[in-house]
């Protein structure tokens, strides 16, 4: 006899399998999302619950077991050297506790540092440097090919052209998140609308828009900004033993980082962080939409490895949801 409970989560985990690939063509390919990001989170949370109650129904290519977005064939394509990954969610002071038992035993330590950080809320990008002078920049795309934006991103006064350093590394990947400040993002809609053209739902998707732009000199007169969290593959670099040393090279060689990043001791010191940053929230220059949490020292990190869309030793603390997507009606595609 057939397991109808089993039948009926097959067809809603279809269903919402169905949608998902609906929103993440609009928000990816689009950068038109017809939903706010709240009711995204909430169905996929949906299929994650469905899969693990019944695991007979994971499949490879589901959302939940891939980086999500896709390079799309307007752009030269181009292949990451080490993939560019999506972080594992938590929404709830219990997830948090979860984690942090999870990577306290997995390491066989009383205690964790976490390196803290704001979440922008922005679009993934690459930068490689060779000899200290920039090549080639992409966004994530599926997490193993992304698009090439090389020239966009060298219209960004916030990306330095060459490093500054004196000793430049052979090879540099840096990664980080490309945006649009809260108020260039008004500023370029109510320019939009006296020229009566489309507006944009949200800074991240103008952000997303305005880099994704086949002609380079459109996006130099969007106003972009970047902020660099991390490193993909570096070669010739200082010893680096840490997130937070990595970081602080980064803000050596001139890349803008972060000035809210922290290293925390504990479930403690991630929640005091959570609730410091929620309360900066909105006078932030910037939308954030969390707080990532990052075993700091490389050692750990390694020893915990990753599963197939994200790091074990990462997790985005996410806000509640504050979007209103109240203009998304009246946009269009502005690739
Ligand atoms: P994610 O945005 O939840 O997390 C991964 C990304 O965080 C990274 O790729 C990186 O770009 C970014 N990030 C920002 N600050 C960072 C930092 N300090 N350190 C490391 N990474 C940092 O995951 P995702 O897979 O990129 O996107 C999924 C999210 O996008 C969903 O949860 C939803 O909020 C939104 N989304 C919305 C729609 C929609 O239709 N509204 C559709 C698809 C996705």
């Amino acid at each position: 006899m057939p397991d109808l409970k089993l039948s009926s989560a097959e067809l809603r985990v279809l269903e919402l399998r169905g949608l998902i690939a609906r929103y993440d063509y609009e928000y990816y390919v689009l950068d038109a999302p017809s939903v706010p990001d709240s009711e995204y989170d909430k169905i996929y949370r949906e299929l994650q619950t469905l899969e693990q109650a019944y695991p007979s129904l994971v499949v490879a290519d589901s959302p939940t077991q891939r980086v999500s977005g896709t390079a799309t064939n307007a752009f030269g394509s181009i292949t990451h050297r080490q993939a560019m990954l999506s972080l594992n969610n938590a929404f709830e002071q219990s997830e948090l506790e979860a984690f942090d038992k999870r990577i306290r035993e997995a390491l066989g330590v009383a205690q964790v540092e976490y390196a803290v950080e704001p979440k922008f809320d922005g679009l993934a990008i690459t930068l490689t440097y060779e000899h200290g002078v920039f090549i080639q920049g992409a966004t994530r795309g599926d997490g193993y090919t992304g698009e090439d934006v090389t020239h966009n991103l060298r219209t960004l006064r916030a990306i330095p052209m060459r490093l500054n350093c004196e000793n430049p590394p052979q090879l540099l990947e840096v990664r980080g998140e490309v945006l649009m400040l809260k108020r260039d993002f008004d500023k370029l809609n109510q320019a939009q609308l006296a020229k009566g053209e489309k507006l944009f739902a949200n800074p991240r998707n103008a952000a997303a828009g305005s880099l994704r732009q086949l002609d380079a000199k459109v996006t130099a007169t969007r106003p972009l900004t970047f902020f660099a969290y991390g490193l993909g593959v570096a070669e010739g670099v200082p010893a680096l033993t840490s997130h937070g040393a990595a970081m602080d090279y980064l803000a050596s060689l001139h890349f803008p980082v972060s000035s809210a990043r922290a290293v925390v001791r504990g479930v403690q010191g991630l929640s005091d962080y959570y609730e410091k940053i929620g309360q900066q929230r909105q006078q932030l220059p910037f939308d954030i939409d969390g707080v990532v949490y990052k075993v700091n020292q490389f050692n750990q990190q390694n020893e915990l490895g990753f599963v197939s869309r994200a790091p074990r030793w990462a997790v985005a603390h996410k806000f509640p949801a504050q979007e209103a997507l109240t203009l998304v009606e009246d946009i269009t595609v502005q690739v």
